[in-house]
This record gives structure tokens, C-alpha cells and sequence, in this order.
């Protein structure tokens, strides 16, 4: 069984477990929970506790894990952003970053056989996506297959290849890749779960259902939030028509997408008044998980902020090294440079007038900066170096310099 899919664009179905229209635009579930508000969601952990907004109930293994990160708000950077700033820390996941939503109801839809014939679960990435489709694998019985661009750093290689997925590598257009996997995974029996796959966007709307149930009765004024892909973008966009639908939320948030500079088809394409994505000649960025070219949900993400009456926005490198600095010394919170963007994104938009300070506006920080602590742009250095014989000595000292 295959649950059924629609297009948001020009609203054809089908129950094949494809991702892609005949129109070419990618598809989504077709999903119609019924009536839902505040008090449906359940005790269950993390993401699970919208249950009754998901395709499946919580699966055994890691995926009971995913979701159910902090909302952090108040603090002193809703001066550096000029308006209320709530940090959405979606680092706290069990592999770092949002992409475990999608992974973990990947995984349990395809255990409990909504995913179409299964013998194998795969995806194509080289960071987060490969390294959270691997682990949320591992605690199942499927095996994993990961394709990864040939030029991807050992390093990186080393982080996914921890949970022993079968890793190759793959030279050529990595966009082709993205989209041949999907075409021909469904008769091979491998479910791809790659970025904007109707099961990885309906797990990645719990970013957005989170977020909302912290502000009910409330609702935010914004969500801000990196776009690569535009996977998560849809999932957002999903969450929101859904429960404006259902009527548990009265006014829809204003979607805001935020991309590096060097790297900005989905701003690109805003800006000119485009109606389409179309692929650019990317730059190199610091904020590499998000430096997506060609990005497959482009255009659904595009509608997506101009359906909620938000915007796409490019921020430059020196704007998100100066938003990871102020997120790491003045909140105590390490992302990584594409999470980064979300705040110095909407500390554009309030630079813009597009949002003003009393605004409450939910920022995104979609991964951890543990992974790579550098790139801040300011190689660290200790401030002293001493003898342990002049320990009392340098704390006199620093004590007395403090008052
Ligand atoms: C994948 C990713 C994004 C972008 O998400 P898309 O769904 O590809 O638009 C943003 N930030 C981080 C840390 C990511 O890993
Ligand atoms: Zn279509």
C-alpha cells in the first residue's frame, strides 16, 4: 500500500509512491485528518504528539526521538534582530539538525508498509540529510544505501559512515542523481527519503506544528528559516494550511526563507517576480548545507512565501558569521553557518521594514554547530597561558578585573 499523493500546483493525484507530478512539480500527501485542535495532541514523545496530523503513529526505534526541540525565547537577541526573537533549536535532535523529522516518519511509514514495496531505504546527500537517514536506519531492520557527491570531504564521509550505511560515491550531475534516485528507487524496492519527498515533507511539517502550539491560542506573527531544497519550506507551508483548515490556527504565519548570498535561486527568482525556480551558477558560501543551486521544492517554496505574505532573502557571509557570533556569545547557542541565516535573515527583514519590533517572530535554527565548531571567521586563541602554580595568582586577578 502507498498512501495517496496530490500536487499543490495543479491538484493531480495518484497513489504510486512517486515524487514528482506529471507536471513536473514535486507532490505532497494528500492527507485530509479531520478535525483538529490544541487539545488532539497526545503525551507521546516529540513529534509524535501530532498523531492525529500524521500518517502514522510513533514507530519503535530512534524515531521516538525526533522532534520536541526548545523554543528559547527572551533572549538578548531581540536587540541584535531589532524585534522578539524565538529560537527554534532543532540542533537538539538525536543527529543534529530537522532533517530527523523527516527520517524518523520516512522510516516508520515505511516499516509499517505505506511506503510501497520496501526492501531498503536510501537517500543522496553529503551532510545532515546522509547522516540522519543513516542513524534513524540503523534502528530499524531496513538497510540504507547513501549516494554522495565523489568530491564530498573525508570528514564529512566519516560522520555518516559511523552508523554503517552502504556509502557510494558518484561522479556527475548530482542534481540528475537527486532526481534518477527517485525514478528508479520505487522498482527496486528502495525508498528514497530524499529532501522533499512527500514523507520526508509530512514529517518536516513538525517543525511548524511545534512552533504554533507553543504561541496557542496565539498565533506568530513570522517563521523565518534557511532553503535549500525546499523541503522544509513545504513542510511549513503544509503545517500551516493544515491547521488553518482544521481551524486550530485563525491567521496563517508569514513564511520567510532565507539563502546565502553566493547562492540564491529561490531569492533570485523572488526578486525578479519570477513565478518559477530556475538553476543558477551557485558561489561557493560558507553555508554549505543550504548552497542548493537547482533546487527541486524552488518554485513550491517560492509559493509557499508569497501564499503566507512573506518573502525569499539573501543574506551575505559576513551577515551570517556576524549572526552565528551573536547566537554562540550572546545566547550560548552553536549552529551552523546555513542555520545562522535564519537570524541574520531576520535581522534583514526588520532592516527592511518587512518586519518591525514588535513582532514575534519564530527563527529557525535548523542544525548544531558541534559538528564544526571553526568557520566563526576568528581562528580561537586562549587569552593566557600560565603556570599551575599561578592559578590563585591569574583568578585574583581575574576577579578583581571583573568588579
Ligand atoms: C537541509 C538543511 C537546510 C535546508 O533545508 P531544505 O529542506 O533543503 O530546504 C537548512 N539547514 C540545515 C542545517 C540543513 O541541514
Ligand atoms: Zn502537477
Amino acid at each position: 500500500m502507498s498512501l495517496q499523493r496530490i500536487c499543490y500546483d495543479c491538484g493531480a493525484r495518484t497513489t504510486a509512491p512517486v515524487a514528482r507530478c506529471d507536471c513536473g512539480e514535486p507532490l505532497w500527501l494528500d492527507t485530509d485528518y479531520g478535525p483538529f485542535d490544541w487539545s488532539d495532541t497526545t503525551d507521546e514523545p516529540g513529534m509524535w504528539r501530532f498523531e492525529a496530523l500524521l500518517p502514522v503513529s510513533r514507530p519503535a526505534g530512534l524515531a521516538a526521538a525526533a522532534g520536541g526541540t526548545p523554543l528559547l525565547s527572551e533572549t538578548p537577541l531581540d536587540t541584535f534582530a531589532g524585534t522578539n526573537v524565538h529560537l527554534k533549536l532543532e540542533g537538539e535532535h538525536p543527529t543534529g539538525s530537522f532533517k530527523d523529522r523527516g527520517s524518523a516518519l520516512g522510516l516508520a511509514a515505511a516499516e509499517a508498509g505505506l511506503a510501497g514495496d520496501v526492501d531498503a531505504v536510501g537517500t543522496v546527500s553529503h551532510g545532515n540529510m546522509a547522516m540522519s537517514t543513516a542513524a534513524y536506519a540503523a534502528s530499524t531492520d531496513l538497510p540504507c544505501v547513501v549516494f554522495v557527491p565523489d568530491d564530498i570531504p573525508p570528514e564529512r564521509l566519516d560522520v555518516i559512515a559511523q552508523f554503517d550505511p552502504t556509502v557510494v560515491r558518484v561522479a556527475g550531475d548530482y542534481g540528475r542523481l537527486y532526481e534518477q534516485t527517485l525514478e528508479q528507487g520505487p522498482d527496486q524496492g528502495v525508498v528514497f527519503l530524499n529532501s522533499d519527498v512527500p514523507l520526508r515533507v509530512e514529517g518536516q511539517k513538525t517543525t511548524a506544528l511545534e512552533i504554533c502550539a507553543s504561541f496557542a491560542p496565539d498565533v506568530p506573527d513570522a517563521l523565518v528559516m534557511p532553503v535549500s531544497s525546499g523541503g522544509h519550506a513545504s513542510g511549513a507551508w503544509k503545517a500551516l494550511r493544515e491547521l488553518e483548515d482544521a481551524g486550530a490556527i485563525d491567521e496563517i504565519p508569514a513564511l520567510y526563507f532565507v539563502q546565502a548570498a553566493a547562492c540564491s535561486p529561490i531569492a533570485d527568482a523572488y526578486d525578479a517576480g519570477k513565478d518559477e525556480v530556475t538553476r543558477v551558477t551557485g558561489g561557493d558560501t560558507i553555508a554549505y548545507s543550504i548552497a542548493n543551486a537547482d533546487p527541486p521544492s524552488g518554485t513550491r517554496a517560492l509559493r509557499a512565501a508569497r501564499d503566507t505574505g512573506g518573502a525569499v532573502v539573501a543574506v551575505d557571509d559576513d551577515a551570517i558569521r556576524a549572526a552565528r557570533r551573536a547566537l554562540a556569545v550572546e545566547a550560548g547557542v552553536t549552529v551552523e553557518p546555513a542555520s545562522a541565516t535564519a537570524l541574520a535573515g531576520t535581522k534583514q527583514l526588520v532592516g527592511r521594514g518587512l518586519l518591525d519590533s514588535s513582532d514575534e517572530v519564530a527563527v529557525v535554527l535548523t542544525g548544531t554547530g558541534l559538528k564544526e565548531a571553526s568557520s566563526t571567521g576568528t581562528p580561537a586563541s586562549a587569552s593566557d597561558d600560565i603556570q599551575l602554580a599561578s592559578v590563585e595568582e591569574y583568578l585574583t586577578e581575574f576577579a578583581g578585573a571583573i568588579e
